[in-house]
């Protein structure tokens, strides 16, 4: 048998689920609560519930989804601020899947496409650049949204649109960084955490030494894992281990792929292109450099300093997917859950998200 096959073997994984169990009833008789951990990955979000492991764990480990997926933390402003970029005369906006169905204040970007916007899915940022060179007389607009592991392919997007000497090819950054993110979560002392289960792909460009933080300055463990079910299972297996003997480590569970530096092509393109700002989350407001925007350097590829929008306050609805992102509150906690809001109906971006905390809940973990 395979490595990869060993990690998704079902046997296993029921005798993975045993031990933890075990684990978490002596974290119970020592602490007398349950051990409450939080991944930071909209792909873990999703395998944990689809593997099933988060309600088989239910009333034994609180798994909470934390602010990963990277359609859901975006904030609804900037989504206000393309469709307002999509009336320009001259534009073609393009964007990935997901955020076409998150809903603005007004509409989304799916009803401005059909009310004749020229707005475009595309798979790559790379895409975007091509569809620049090939329509010169018009703007083409990337809405850059992402954390670490996409946003290295936004600075690529640039380069290369510097490479062709592009003059109508810009981004509307607003990228996220995970640490400030952990940090504001931890600081705010909203939710009380004991551990993380740290994000497999962003790990790959930041490295398991990124983490030390969580260790030096909130004394809480963290793994790195997959996403396969034994691989997930082991790894809560291990901070439970950690959590007992009362250790705070960061443990590299996904050595395929992760190294303790990280992917430094990818950080140096980074520092190259990009600077810290004070970037705006979904149910959070601005945290200080919480995100990255092209430096001065790149103006000329800069949306925000190209184009000139006016937005307002975004609308307030009864969605709560700021609470959901901060792990306060489950997806059946919101009154529209499974009711107004469903897949085919999405009301906030965590129904929206093939990564969001309430589509997992509402394919994997409905109970009615
Ligand atoms: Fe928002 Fe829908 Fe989730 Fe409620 S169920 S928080 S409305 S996405």
């Amino acid at each position: 048998m395979e490595v990869m096959d060993l990690y998704s073997d079902s046997g296993l994984a029921q005798r993975s689920v045993d031990a933890v169990i075990q684990l978490a009833i002596q974290f119970k008789e020592k602490y007398g609560r349950l051990p409450v951990l939080m991944e930071v990955c909209g792909s873990h979000t999703m395998a944990l519930a689809k593997t099933g492991i988060k309600t088989r764990l239910k009333g034994h480990v609180q798994l909470i989804a934390g602010p990963g997926c990277p359609v859901c933390v975006t904030d609804q402003k900037s989504i206000d601020a393309m469709i307002q970029l999509s009336e320009g005369e001259n534009r073609i906006l393009c964007t990935f899947g997901d955020m076409m169905r998150v809903p603005g204040s007004k509409y989304t970007l799916m009803k401005a496409k059909t009310d004749g916007r020229d707005i475009r899915v595309v798979y790559s940022p790379l895409d975007s650049v091509k569809i620049a060179e090939e329509n010169p007389n018009k703007e083409v607009i990337f809405l850059g949204i992402g954390f670490e592991t996409t946003i290295p392919i936004l600075a690529l997007a640039v380069r290369e649109a510097e490479r062709k000497k592009l003059t109508n090819y810009s981004v509307w950054m607003t990228t996220k960084l995970v640490e400030p993110v952990i940090r504001a979560l931890l600081d705010s002392g909203e939710v009380k955490l004991d551990g993380f289960l740290l994000p497999g792909h962003v790990s790959i460009v930041l490295g398991s030494n990124s983490y030390q933080y969580l260790v030096e300055d909130y004394h809480l463990p963290g793994i790195i894992t997959g996403f396969e079910p034994v691989q997930l299972l082991s790894s809560i297996y291990k901070i439970l281990q950690l959590l007992l003997e009362n250790k705070a480590e960061i443990i590299n569970d996904y050595t395929f792929v992760v190294t303790n530096e990280g992917n430094l092509v990818a950080q140096s393109l980074l520092k190259e292109y990009l600077e810290p700002f004070d970037e705006e989350w979904r149910g959070m407001s601005a945290i200080p450099k919480s995100g990255l925007v092209l430096k001065e350097k790149y103006a000329q590829f800069d949306a925000k300093k190209r184009f000139k929008v006016s937005i307002g306050e975004p609308r307030k609805t009864k969605c709560r997917c700021g609470e959901i992102i901060r792990g306060l509150i489950t997806p059946e906690e919101c009154v529209l859950f499974n009711k107004g809001c469903t897949p085919v109906n999405p009301i906030g971006p965590c129904m929206v998200s093939t990564e969001g905390t309430c589509a997992a809940h509402y394919r994997y973990m409905r109970e009615g």
